[in-house]
């Protein structure tokens, strides 16, 4: 398996630290509105990463953080006249309301930045401790950036040409950055704004501690992946490098993978240009196996086109397939007996294309060419499966198909229509499990109903529920 690591801008074979295990972190979104179809892409990329590394065998720790403390939040927060956890917690359910249509897995942990202060304040203490960093007049906590010789080996930017980030002057007018690369770790607290108390002053994290402290928290001071949005790259990630590496004296992460941008008919998605969608917005017109097929249709490094025609294209290769699987779930009740020497040979050839998808899958997760190999199946279906073939012969193929799907994340089968009175049953079995406290049993249910297109809704006057 060969991952395009950014660190060494070149495809590398994929060894991980510990073997049969994987241990991964994906930044995850800033919760103070709904998530924007952009959002969607690492989500969809990443998850397919875990379920292909899955496939081949490999145990993945799986952690995707929320940032759940930023500028954004509490000035929403304001706007609405309320704390700013009633923001974030309504959006971090909202975000994964939609991961569990776009059939995302949850993460093995989803830490929440405004639960690790204590970490963060750790990890400063000892950047501090080790002159990696500094405490200023206000109390603001600078990271020296010119302290850790690796600066810019990620974004592949040399130390002297950087310009450094805002000035920050002082009420005398005077600089208390020692440097302008110099980044915040901890900043003082500003009227309305949330707070903890720390050694420098009241206040609250810079944004890019949390991840650091996070990713050692949940999986060590030395990790497999790191992944995120092509955006992240610098600074976000350069900087993470810069307290982890300085913090625990060892490498970070071994390979960063980064998505490339997802773009409205070829123009960067903008609120003020009007071309700004939310999931929410696409799930209204589409399935959603619609849209995550979309996001695996172009290769995760490659500039991604949303428009109208393109969606209905997905839309079409999204229904051959499915069609194919229907068509052979139907053949598969109907048929008997085993293979035959012919029906042996055939499937020699349609393991051909499970084998092409996971070299397209081995090539740094070339979605792209992993789902020609899919339709290559399909065609393959539609021409040998029939009604004279044997049930152990379209019972294989219907596996094989399922398969790769499955790999993708995309649920191509049918569900048997549920009822009413089982779906009331459901509901009744899950605020009773709820009541007891059992939320995994709880999110299981709420999971279970929304992979047959049961859709609940927590309102004040109870559970409701509809059909997607
Ligand atoms: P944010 O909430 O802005 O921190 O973004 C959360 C994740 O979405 C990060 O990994 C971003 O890089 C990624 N992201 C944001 N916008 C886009 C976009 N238009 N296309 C692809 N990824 C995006
Ligand atoms: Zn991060």
């Amino acid at each position: 398996m060969k991952i395009y690591n950014t660190l060494s801008k070149s495809k590398e074979e994929f060894v991980p630290i510990e073997p049969g295990k994987v241990r991964m972190y994906v930044c995850g979104p800033t919760v103070y509105n709904l998530i924007h179809i952009g959002n969607a892409r690492p989500m969809i990329v990443f998850d397919t990463v875990r379920r292909y590394m899955e496939h081949k065998g490999l145990e993945v720790n799986y952690v995707s953080n929320f940032t759940d403390v930023d500028d954004k939040i509490i000035k929403k927060a304001n706007e609405e006249g309320v704390e700013s956890t009633v923001i974030s917690e309504r959006y971090i359910e909202e975000c994964k309301k939609d991961m569990a249509s776009l059939n995302v897995k949850p993460a093995t942990t989803h830490p929440k930045a405004t639960e690790e202060i204590d970490g963060m304040q750790e990890m400063i203490h000892n950047l501090i401790c080790k002159k990696h960093a500094y405490p200023a007049a206000d109390g603001t906590v600078y990271f020296r950036t010119r302290s850790f010789a690796g600066y810019g080996k990620l974004s592949h930017k040399n130390i002297d040409d950087l310009e450094g980030g805002k000035r920050n002057l002082l009420v005398s007018g005077e600089d208390q950055k020692e440097d302008p690369l110099d980044f915040v770790l901890w900043k003082p607290k500003k009227e309305g704004e949330p707070f903890w108390e720390a050694p420098w002053c009241k206040g609250r994290p810079g944004w890019h501690i949390e991840c650091s402290v996070m990713s050692k928290k949940y999986l060590g001071d030395e990790i497999d992946i790191h992944a995120g949005g092509e955006d992240l790259v610098f600074p976000h990630h350069e900087n993470e490098i810069a307290q982890s590496e300085a913090a625990n004296g060892k490498t970070f992460a071994k390979y960063w993978m980064h998505n490339a941008f997802l773009n409205i008919d070829n123009k960067k998605m903008s609120k003020s240009a009007g071309n700004f969608f939310t999931v929410r917005d696409i799930l209204e017109k589409y399935d959603p196996m619609v849209l995550r097929f979309f996001m695996l249709s172009a290769h995760y490094r490659s500039p991604l086109n949303f428009s109208a025609d393109l969606m209905e294209a997905a839309k079409n290769g999204l229904e051959r397939i499915r069609t194919a699987a229907a068509n052979l779930q139907f053949l598969v009740g109907k048929a008997e007996g085993s293979l035959t020497e012919a029906e042996t040979a055939l499937l020699a050839e349609a393991k051909g294309y499970e084998a092409k998808f996971d070299e397209a899958m081995d090539d740094d997760f070339n979605t792209a060419d992993a789902i020609s190999a899919i339709f290559e199946l399909v065609k393959f279906i539609n021409t040998n499966a029939n009604a004279e073939a044997s049930k152990a012969f379209l019972q294989a193929l219907l596996d094989a198909l399922l398969t790769l799907t499955d790999i993708c994340g995309l649920i191509v089968e049918q569900k048997a229509e549920l009822l009413d009175a089982d779906i009331e049953a459901l509901i009744a079995e899950r605020q009773a499990a709820r009541k007891a406290k059992n939320f995994a049993r709880a999110d299981e249910i709420r999971n279970e109903l929304l992979e047959k297109g049961i859709i609940l809704e927590d309102t004040r006057e109870g559970v409701k529920w509809k059909r997607a």
